[in-house]
């Protein structure tokens, strides 16, 4: 039931959310251009950059030489550093930690080795990090802490994580009990997708495909600026599509998935096996080797991302991975991905290949970010 009150007070939250958004991606903006963007009056617009001002959460930086008539514009701007998040990454053997402020920029990280196989040691473990981490920076916004698997971001839940051996680890409760902050529990990979497509500035009103490729092989896709979970956490699980039949043994327990055919893992052992001692730090050893290995990799992605494509129909598909360095790859990805989707689809999907890993550490901060700007109904 609705309480009265409710309402106005509810719309100026949700208003003050969209300037604080809106401020992010402009960076450098005015009161008016504010209100023109976001289609609000510029009195209510007026109200909330004046609060943050008193704030000293933004700052005037002067008025904008125009040729027109009437009121100057005065250019004002967040000041990142006011506002700062947290992620935590978790891997397996490892925790990696970054604190960002509030346009992403990295200003504290540490990564260590760890043993995480007890999920209890490693909860706790996890608390005091977090408790630290609040007490060096008070002004933190949240923290979000991320896990590979099946992951359920609303229960805080880690259904079931072949990398470190989980299941059914509630990864929540103990954190709420003994942190006094906004927590956000999501997938590793999911979190990292919104950082790319905030990275690459591509439009949030599309949607867009994020690939992962490590250790692992995963997927996200991110639409409206927000990430798919799907009903079961596993949208995006493009790693564990089957792409071989009768091919090499999963993580997942099943064969041939593509995970097998591009992984780090997959692609060790593929070197090795053409030729003996052949590994990613000698690759100038066999360049026709490698030439071939790369190729078939960026055939089976190509070959995969066609589905995507005609599935979810994104704007664009973004792949984050080791052998983007490889022509005979990304030459093959778009080869296989162009024969095997229709040409319409093909022609309006952009494909970028990162020439730089992102930060899933950072992509966790950012989550805080979005889940922090994000407007209720
Ligand atoms: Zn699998």
């Amino acid at each position: 039931m609705k309480t009265s009150g409710k309402g106005p007070a509810l719309l100026r939250l949700n208003n003050l959310k969209r300037v604080m958004a809106q401020l992010r991606t402009a960076r450098i903006t005015t009161r008016q251009d504010l209100a023109q963007a976001l289609d609000l009056n510029k009195n209510t617009v007026s109200l909330i950059v004046d609060d943050l001002l008193a704030q000293g959460l933004i700052q005037a930086l002067g008025p904008v030489s125009v040729a027109a008539a009437g009121r100057p514009k005065i250019e004002i701007a967040l000041r990142p550093e006011t506002l700062k998040t947290v992620g935590i990454m978790v891997e397996r053997n490892a925790v990696h930690w970054r604190v960002a402020d509030y346009f992403s920029q990295v200003i504290a990280e540490q990564t260590w080795q760890t043993d995480t196989r007890d999920p209890q040691v490693l909860m706790h473990e996890l608390v005091e990090v977090c408790q630290t981490l609040h007490a060096a920076h008070p002004e933190l916004l949240g923290i979000g802490l991320g896990f590979p698997g099946i992951i359920d971001p609303q229960r805080g839940r880690v259904h079931f994580s072949a990398q470190l051996g989980w299941q059914e680890v509630d990864v929540l409760t103990p954190l709420l009990n003994a942190v006094p902050l906004p927590l956000y529990v999501m997938n590793n990979v999911k979190a990292a997708a919104l950082l790319a497509v905030q990275q690459l500035g591509l439009r949030q009103s599309h949607s867009h495909f994020y690939l992962r490729i490590g250790e692992g092989l995963g997927g996200a896709l991110v639409e409206q600026g927000s990430v798919l979970t799907g009903s079961s956490w596993t949208a995006g699980e493009i790693g564990h599509m089957q792409s071989q039949h009768n091919g090499l043994r999963c993580d997942c327990g099943r064969h041939g998935c593509l995970e097998t055919l591009l992984s780090l893992p997959a692609i060790r052992q593929q070197l090795g096996k053409r030729k003996a001692g052949l590994t990613l730090r000698n690759l100038e050893a066999a360049p026709a080797i490698v030439q071939d290995v790369m190729h078939t990799a960026g055939s089976h992605l190509g070959q995969a991302l066609s589905q995507v494509m005609l599935l979810m129909n994104p704007a664009s598909i973004i792949v984050d991975g080791p052998w983007n360095a490889y022509p005979a790859f990304t030459q093959a990805v778009r080869d296989a991905a162009q024969a095997s989707t229709l040409a319409y689809t093909f022609d309006h999907t952009a494909l970028h290949f990162l020439p730089e890993r992102i930060d899933p550490a950072n992509g966790l901060a950012l989550a805080v970010i979005t889940q922090y700007e994000k407007t209720e109904a």
